[in-house]
Formats: C-alpha cells, structure tokens, sequence
C-alpha cells in the first residue's frame, strides 16, 4: 500500500496522485478548478456505475488530514479491486460497476499550505494574510482561503441570514475562519465545486472535517426523506453521533446547500477528536472509524435518496456550539 502522510501538503498530495494513476489506469484524473494562489484542486473518478457520489476533503485549512483520508481510502480500494478482496463487507469490482466515485481531496489547498508549510506559501498575498492574522505569523490553526474566506460559510444556503451571526461573532471581513465572503460562491474554490454539483446527478455526498466525531446532515433543521435512516447507520458504523448544526455552524456549508437547495443527500463527517490540526498520531485511529463509512456509504446512495426539496422531518433541537 502506497505510504500516505498523515497532513500531505500540495506537493505530497500531486505526487500520491501521479502514483496512483500511473499504477491505476481506471482512475481518471482531472481538474476541478483552481485556488485564490493558483493551486490546482484535483478531481479524481473512479468507477462505472450509474449512481454517482462525491467525497471532499479539506474545505479547510487546519483539516489537511481529511484529503490524506481520502487518499488511503482511494488506495485501498483500488488495490483490493485489483487484487479481488472485499474491504469492510464491499466487493470493490462490484461497488465500482453500479457506482461512480468523485473525489477531491483537498478543496483549499491554499488553507492547508498555509497551516502545513506557514506563510512563505502565500506567494503576493502574503502581507495580507500576515493583517488578517492579526499580525502574527503563526498560521496553525487557519480554516479559511487565501483571501480569508471560510468556504464551508461561502455557498448560498442561508447567506444573508448568517452576515448578521458574522457580525455579532466580530466576524466583519476576511479572517482565519468563519468569515463568509462578499457573496455565495465568491470564491474560485466554492465556485468549482458548486458547478460540478450542479453539473453531476449526485446521489449523495460525504464532506469529510476533523474533528467532533459527529455527522451533521440536516439544513435548517430539515432533512431529505429517508436521510435521518441513512444518518443512523453512518452513526452506527462509526460510533459516531448523530448531531444538528447551531450557531455559525448552522449556515452556507455544502450540507446546508446541497439538502436545502439542491436536494442531494449530504452529510458532514467530522472525523477524529482532538483539537485541529489533529497530530499525526491521530490518522489511524480516525481513519479506522470512518474507514466503514467510506467504503459503504455508496450503497446507500441511489436517485431514490434525494428528493427535490426537504421535508419537515427534522427537529428544532439545536445543540450549543
Ligand atoms: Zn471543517
């Protein structure tokens, strides 16, 4: 199995992806689009089913470990495909003849430079990032681009609402986290992603975060038909919770949009517990509970999952942040 480092900066990440192509033809990569400095942001298929999913890692920055997740994962399956092994009960030739996988695995590549390698990866926007930091070099635990935007608050699903929690957090412009930009889909990252959504029949999706081991899935307190049934057997492989998003938390996510807006079952996976950026030695641990999940949750995704817009079956229960 191909090593993977726990927190793969974008060099790593490119060369983990020129291995597994070279050895794995079925695997097609492309190129979702590009980041605030330029960053490729790599999109790989795999799989002829058609029932399609998406994975994403990293929406932010203190998160790398997500697209090292990702990468495993991909490894594993490709290699148990090739060599006839079934991985947590799932025959991979046979998931990869009725599904087709999407996967990015690392959404800012600008963020998690900016945690793993520091500020000199910040190229002309380095000053900037320096004022946005209040003046500190220390960038370990960004969440946001490289213009200060959280993008996981920058899709358009309670927009509006949510400048007014911005503000009453302090958040009045670009930042480490929390802040969500000018308007939906300002950022060249969100954008990308929004157009494949919207360009690909999605069955489900999985948005991979650290930490909290918890799975959010709802938005505006409202899920799609048979999601709350889907969320409790991701919770049962895991062992993790089941939770409803407040306060920040609770506006402009991929979760948020893709249920409420699109009608695409999705669901938020903060994988690990720690605090972020998770250690090293917290990869294994992590990646094992969500591992079950990874491999299984294409089977829970078929055009019967999504509805076009949610039903009342959620609750109102709001949890503190
Ligand atoms: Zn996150």
């Amino acid at each position: 199995m191909l090593p993977i480092p726990p927190r793969p900066d974008a060099a790593e990440r490119a060369a983990i992806l020129d291995e597994l192509t070279e050895e794995y033809p079925c695997l097609s990569r492309s190129t979702l689009g590009r980041s605030v400095l330029g960053r490729e942001i790599p999109l790989l298929r795999l799989g002829e089913g058609g029932t399609h999913l998406l994975y994403v890692g990293a929406h932010h920055g203190a998160e790398g470990m997500t697209a090292a997740f990702l990468l495993r994962f991909l490894s594993e399956l490709l290699s148990a495909r090739r060599s006839g092994r079934s991985v947590e009960g799932v025959d991979p030739a046979f998931l990869l003849s009725v599904r087709t996988l999407w996967i990015v695995p690392a959404l800012n590549p600008d963020g998690v430079e900016l945690v793993e390698r520091g500020i000199l990866s910040a190229g002309f926007l380095s000053e900037r990032i320096l004022r946005m930091n209040g003046g500190s070099d220390d960038l370990s635990t960004w969440q946001a681009n490289a213009r200060g935007v959280d993008l996981n608050h920058n899709y358009d699903a309670g927009f509006r609402a949510y400048k007014g929690v911005e503000a009453s957090l302090g958040v009045l412009g670009g930042g480490p986290t929390r802040y969500s930009g000018d308007y939906p889909e300002s950022e060249p990252e969100t954008a990308a992603l929004a157009r494949f959504v919207r360009s690909v029949p999605l069955s489900l999706i999985l948005s991979l975060h650290t930490q909290g081991r918890e799975i959010y899935f709802t938005s505006e307190g409202r899920a799609l038909k048979g999601q709350f049934a889907v969320a409790a057997r991701f919770a049962a492989m895991t062992g993790y919770r089941v939770s409803q998003p407040s306060g920040a938390a609770a506006y402009g996510g991929l979760t948020d949009w893709a249920v409420g807006r699109l009608g695409i079952p999705c669901f938020t996976v903060e994988c690990g517990e720690g605090k972020n950026p998770l250690p090293p030695e917290r990869f294994a641990p992590a990646y094992g509970e969500i591992r079950p999940l990874l491999f299984r949750a294409p089977l829970y995704a078929s055009p019967q999952t999504g509805e076009k817009r949610p039903t009342g079956e959620g609750t109102d229960e709001h949890r503190g942040l």
